[in-house]
């Protein structure tokens, strides 16, 4: 992409209503832009990381044998009457009446509509298991939209849920959904920790929240400093294998980790004092076990092998992919902007001509540009005629990870300078030389 013709309206003053730095650098990097309070257009580049985040999601997701499906935004009120939900609900869901006074909804999740789909279809235990997802925007009247994307009234959430004969093959689910968002945070360059938290009404001990670690978190969790040291990193996993998805889920969650909901002082006393963290928390995701709780009350029952009708048991977990890229800025970033991690940079490298119209820089430039394109990368080639520090403070504020600074007195020695975003670090090079380190 070439920066001459891309729509990148950058800020240069810091934006009177972002409180935090993520909404912060969001609306001066041109990412996003408030439609009305907690709603947003996405503008290209912060379309493109968005975009890159549900790739994440859905290969990681698919490697699960999750399948991927698309349900609508706006339900049927009737549903959740059936469930009982549409009363309890409040104020955070949006009603809406069609043109025929039918009572519709502006979908905050989608329990009812997934346990419609599956008792339309599915009647015998030998189409269990089932997991099906989506991700798909909601929308929640929050009370206090707030912090940008973090907490919108619209916003892009995986919902996946599953459905299954037995407790026990459901609670398999549990743990493959609990493997696949580990995976999922540290290929974007992230560690969330899984946190034991509130059942709600529905109690039990099955749900716990994927918390990353941040200041400006909304939420106060206490923590054995421990969990900080575990990584699910590269190893093999065979998501069919439940005793190795149950060791991975007891490796995560064994240690003290929980929200204030259901903070335990005398059990969080048991951690030696040394590792006893409080700290404040980003919810970017939750999974929950909530057993025949719908498909009870809305008859989604299966033929067991006996012959008898049995309500499955079904399981909810979400990813807040949009929150996800505030919560990606808030863990990776410096005073002069965001720092991408390489999972999920909108750009692979930044090319910065300090002389456009230079026939032997631009000459450089368009090879380089070509080369690594050639390559499978993405390169942002700045081709305007502006001054190198305002170029500089552009790339800088929308994080790349390298930048390839190209001007004639270095070319006049064959060189160009690669400097990394994360370090700072600057080095002098041959363009080819440039093009591998990127590569
Ligand atoms: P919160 O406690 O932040 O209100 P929640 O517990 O109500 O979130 P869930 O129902 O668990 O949210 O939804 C799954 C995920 O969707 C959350 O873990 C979070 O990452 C994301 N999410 C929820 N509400 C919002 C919101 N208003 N804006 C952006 N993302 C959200
Ligand atoms: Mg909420
Ligand atoms: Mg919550
Ligand atoms: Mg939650």
């Amino acid at each position: 992409m070439r920066l001459s013709r891309y729509f990148l309206p950058v800020l240069k003053e810091n934006p009177a209503e972002a409180a935090i730095v993520s909404h912060r650098y969001m609306l001066r990097a041109g990412m996003i832009k408030q439609a009305s309070a907690g709603i947003y257009s996405w503008l290209p580049l912060g379309f493109k990381i968005l975009r890159k985040l549900e790739n994440i999601v859905h290969e990681e997701q698919q490697k699960a044998g999750h399948m991927p499906m698309l349900m609508p935004t706006v339900q049927s009120a009737d549903l959740w009457r059936e469930s009982g939900r549409y009363d309890d609900y409040g104020d955070e869901m949006l009603r809406l009446t069609d043109r025929h006074g039918r009572d519709m909804l502006y979908g905050p999740t989608n329990e009812e509509q997934i346990t419609d789909t599956f008792r339309s279809h599915v009647n015998s235990y030998k189409d269990l298991p089932l997991t099906m997802y989506q991700i798909q925007w909601k929308f929640r009247d929050e009370r206090r939209p707030r912090f940008g994307v973090m907490r919108g009234r619209e916003f892009l959430m995986k919902d996946g849920y599953n459905f299954d004969l037995t407790k026990e093959d459901a609670l398999h689910a549990y743990n493959r959904h609990l493997v696949t968002y580990l995976r999922t945070y540290e290929r974007m360059g992230l560690q969330a920790i899984p946190m034991r938290a509130d059942g709600g009404p529905i109690g039990g001990d099955y749900t716990h929240e994927f918390l990353v670690l941040a200041e400006t978190g909304e939420s106060e969790v206490f923590y054995d400093s421990e969990v900080t040291d575990i990584k699910l990193g590269q190893r093999d996993v065979d998501f069919d294998d439940k005793a190795q998805c149950q060791a991975i889920l007891e490796e995560f969650t064994t240690r003290y980790a929980r929200t204030d909901e259901t903070h335990d002082e005398a059990i969080f006393n048991e951690v030696p004092e040394e590792r006893r963290r409080s700290a404040r928390g980003i919810e970017v995701g939750q999974i929950f076990y909530f057993g025949t709780k719908y498909s009870e009350s809305m008859g989604a029952k299966v033929v067991d092998e006996n012959q008898n009708q049995v309500p499955v048991h079904m399981g909810s977990h979400g990813i807040g992919v949009s929150r996800l890229l505030g919560a990606i800025i808030e863990a990776s970033h410096d005073d002069k902007g965001i720092i991408w991690p390489e999972g999920v940079t909108p750009f692979h490298c930044g090319i910065v001509n300090l002389k456009q119209g230079d026939d032997e820089a631009d000459a450089a430039c368009e090879d380089l540009y070509a080369a690594l394109t050639k390559a499978g990368l993405e390169p942002l080639y700045d081709d305007r005629k502006e001054r190198a520090g305002g170029k500089f403070a552009t790339m800088d504020l929308i994080g790349l990870p390298w930048r390839i600074t190209v001007g004639p007195r270095g070319l006049k020695n064959g060189v160009v300078e690669v400097t990394s975003r994360k370090t700072g670090e600057s080095e002098e090079m041959t363009p080819e030389a440039a093009i591998n380190k990127i590569i």
